[in-house]
């Protein structure tokens, strides 16, 4: 049972061969359970989730890579694996922002603000 099931929306597609990435803030972290436990398996995301600029963003909170932080593989832990969680589908989180956007400031310095959030 996820915990964060009832605010944040997971992808849930078809898994490729990408290997989903968080960063600094969330690593170790489980994407369904938020466990930091015994990471066990490392996870995949979908062929959507590794392209363009997602493929640059945290898959847990949204944060965006740099130089210092580019990433590091995310794990699902030995709890979810035993579940089977892990052959689910991708656990990238879908709507993060909307309920922690004041977390997560994203240090835009070039284009324009296609992603401002409303309410
Ligand atoms: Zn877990
Ligand atoms: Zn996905
Ligand atoms: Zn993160």
């Amino acid at each position: 049972m996820s915990r964060h099931q009832y605010d944040l929306v997971q992808c849930m597609k078809q898994m490729g061969a990408q290997v989903g990435k968080v960063c600094g803030n969330c690593e170790g972290r489980c994407p369904i359970c938020d466990s930091y436990v015994k990471p066990t398996v490392e996870v995949r995301i979908c062929q959507e989730c590794s392209q363009g600029h997602l493929r640059d963003r945290c898959i847990l909170c949204g944060h965006r890579f740099t130089e210092e932080d580019s990433g590091v593989e995310a794990f699902y832990c030995l709890e979810c694996v035993r579940l089977e969680k892990h052959r689910e589908g991708c656990p990238r989180i879908l709507n993060m922002g909307s309920s922690k956007s004041s977390m997560i400031m994203d240090k835009k310095k070039v284009g324009p603000g296609l992603e401002r959030l409303t309410g």
